[in-house]
């Protein structure tokens, strides 16, 4: 089989090793390319990382984390109780928001505005961390199937039988979880 040399990725010259031959068949064409280009490209980590390492970002994590605390419910608790018992007078003082309490229904939807928004941020930081990591996960699978596929072609293990035994147990694995959802 002849081997074009594709313009967008340079390593044909690996081609020459017989284990590399297998990886390129791996995906289906012998193409002199190792890799098919991925349609979705995970974001440039370092852009990632950059980005939470922010640190307005990271004090949204902070409010969110507080936000979800059961501090954040005692705090609430009381000063709603002070509110409420002040203006309806059983605290001596003046009264300064009669009921319905207008002035704390503002105060607090204006918060829960602001609780909603930090929320979100730190969801969004959530998923460039995730981001991050399944990048790491992937460089290190690569890593350790080309490691692999070298090994075993120095053992001498037939590459296609090993890749019919993991077809098998994809298979099978998808049913199961078929199954049990
Ligand atoms: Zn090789």
């Amino acid at each position: 089989m002849t081997q074009t040399p594709s313009t967008d990725s340079k390593p044909v010259s690996a081609l020459q090793c017989p284990a590399c031959r297998v990886l390129d068949a791996a995906d289906g064409s012998q193409d002199g390319r190792l890799f098919t280009p991925p349609t979705s490209h995970v974001k440039d980590a370092r852009h990632l990382v950059r980005a939470l390492t922010r640190a307005q970002d990271r004090a949204a994590d902070g409010i969110t984390a507080f936000a979800g605390s059961m501090n954040f419910v005692y705090i609430h608790s009381v000063w709603f109780a002070i509110w409420v018992l002040a203006n309806v007078g059983f605290v001596g003082g003046a009264v300064f928001d009669k009921f319905p309490f207008g002035l704390l229904t503002m105060i607090v939807s204006l918060e829960a505005i602001f609780l909603a928004t930090f929320v979100m941020v730190s969801q969004n930081r959530q998923a460039l961390r995730a981001d991050v990591r399944s990048q790491l996960d992937f460089e290190n699978n690569l890593r350790g199937e080309i490691w692999a596929i070298h090994i075993g072609a120095v053992l001498r293990i037939d590459p296609e039988h090993v890749e019919d035994v993991v077809q098998q147990a994809l298979a099978a694995s998808s049913q199961s979880t078929a199954a049990t959802s």
